[in-house]
């Protein structure tokens, strides 16, 4: 792989330090602390209770789904789990949080000190490090109406559970932002705790960047990136936010704290607030909410029932079964499609499965807008019809045939190849009749060929014995024939 360009191959006497904090939005049944479901819901205010508009007196029940996905995010990112947390209220005041605090986990939460492992350009792995997984509530969502002079307050996602991972500043540069980003989200997606979709705001980040000259021994001051919603928007911000704080140093300058929001149509970050001192919470434990015991035979537990990790995943589809690094990657990153692949592996040994699934299947898809779990070619299928092809029943523009017709009707392959008279004419005799009829019906070019050996000549010869078949014949078995029977 060739290494990403960056600006800081232009000043390689400063580094850069990035830190991120990830909000993950849990796909529970229901809410965090009240019985609503948890679903996006269209008309305002529709989805709530005392709980989630914070009336006095009603009190917060936890939703034990919760401390699960939490164990399970801990254990995939090899964590350490506590064995007792708590919440705590984080107080400020917002029309979309009535209660006048949110509820989350400032001193006692459930993860510390794990790591998520990310491969680099050069196929090396670096480890960024977590400081912290905790589990805290969303609040409600205010809506400034453009049209009139007015604003309101939508609480239908107030109290929606939400795990915040925050990692070490250990990231330095947008291609390690980007990579930690992509194998965070295939995490959280492989748990099936986050649906992982970036421009709903379920999986959201805030990146905090701060750059200095290589060898100083404290931190620059950073700045703080907030809710992109794309991979590429974000390697684009911070690699924006790396050169405009290099350049603001190099002209004497000094970078002020401020959070910073990114426009992808001018590709440029702009401010939004300058952070003068850090805010005074006046966190305390929640006294509405018991303290939550983890035993070591529930981690345990939950640890069985863990399916295969996209790390782990990546690993086994390059080593053991001969992918690329790139068609892993690719795999890895959309976690259907990786079952898909795994699935048809179950019913073929074909090399060509691979470029199909990242040709066919997903141009397919793409281009008809279906997903994938409505396909018609089934994993089953597709393996079908490349053992046809592995076997020589059917050349390879038969196959593409065959696709096309299986994903329009459904229909089995193997009938479809019979009805379609598509077998391809095996017997080497057969084939060895028409190349001889090709070579006497061509005399003049046959001769040509002879004395010039062009490639191109012989492609014509090829062609001719194909249409004599009706596209039935094989191309490699012909190939072979002609070289034979012309020298
Ligand atoms: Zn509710």
């Amino acid at each position: 792989m060739t290494k990403t360009a960056s600006i800081l191959d232009t000043f390689p006497e400063y580094e850069v330090t990035i830190g991120m904090e990830v909000h993950v939005q849990l796909t529970t049944k229901t809410k965090i602390f009240c019985s609503c479901a948890n679903v996006i819901s269209k008309d305002p205010n529709t989805n709530i209770c005392n709980v989630c508009a914070g009336y006095p007196g009603s009190l917060p029940v936890l939703n034990k789904d919760v401390i699960t996905c939490g164990i399970l995010a801990g254990l995939a990112t090899h964590s350490t789990i506590a064995t007792i947390c708590s919440f705590d209220r984080k107080h400020y005041f917002y029309p979309d949080l009535p209660k006048g605090y949110q509820i989350t986990q400032q001193y006692d939460p459930i993860c510390r000190a794990g790591y998520v492992p990310i491969r680099l350009e050069d196929g090396s792995i670096k480890h960024i490090h977590l400081t912290r997984i905790h589990i805290e509530e969303d609040a409600g969502k205010n809506i400034h109406s453009s049209m009139s002079n007015e604003s309101f307050v939508d609480l239908n996602r107030a109290g929606t559970p939400l795990l915040e991972i925050v990692s070490e500043p250990d990231i330095s540069s947008a291609y390690e932002t980007k990579a930690y980003l992509k194998a965070l989200r295939a995490i959280v997606q492989h748990l099936a705790i986050c649906s992982g979709n970036m421009e709903e705001g379920a999986f959201r980040a805030d990146t905090n960047i701060s750059v200095r000259k290589k060898g100083a021994t404290e931190l620059g001051t950073k700045c703080e990136l907030k809710n992109i919603n794309s991979f590429k928007f974000i390697g684009d911000a911070v690699e924006y936010e790396i050169e405009r704080q290099i350049m603001l140093l190099k002209n004497g300058g000094t970078v002020r704290q401020e959070t910073r929001l990114w426009d992808s149509k001018e590709r440029c970050s702009v401010i939004m607030r300058t952070k003068e001192e850090a805010a005074d919470y006046r966190f305390f434990e929640d006294p509405d909410l018991p303290h939550i015991h983890i035993s070591s035979q529930e981690v345990e537990s939950i640890k069985q029932s863990m399916p295969e990790m996209p790390f782990a995943k990546f690993d086994r589809f390059c080593s053991q079964l001969g992918l690329t690094p790139y068609e892993a990657e690719i795999l890895v990153e959309d976690k259907d499609l990786a079952s898909y692949f795994d699935q048809a592996m179950l019913h073929t040994q074909s090399k060509q499965l691979i470029n199909w699934v990242l040709r066919d299947i997903m141009g397919y898809l793409k281009e008809n807008k279906v997903l994938l779990g409505e396909c018609k070619v089934t994993p089953e299928k597709l393996a079908s019809i490349m053992n046809m092809v592995d076997a020589g029943t059917i050349n390879g523009s038969a196959a593409k045939k065959i696709f096309e017709l299986v994903a329009h009707t459904g229909h089995d392959p193997k009938e479809l190849v019979k009805e379609q008279g598509l077998e391809q004419i095996g017997s080497v005799d057969e084939l060895e009749k028409i190349v001889q009829e090709v070579i006497a019906q061509n005399p003049t070019q046959v001769e040509q060929y002879k004395q010039t050996r062009n490639e191109r000549m012989f492609g014509f010869f090829v062609g001719k014995a194909m249409q004599k078949t009706q596209g039935k014949g094989n191309p490699a078995v012909f190939t072979e024939l002609f070289l034979k029977l012309m020298q």
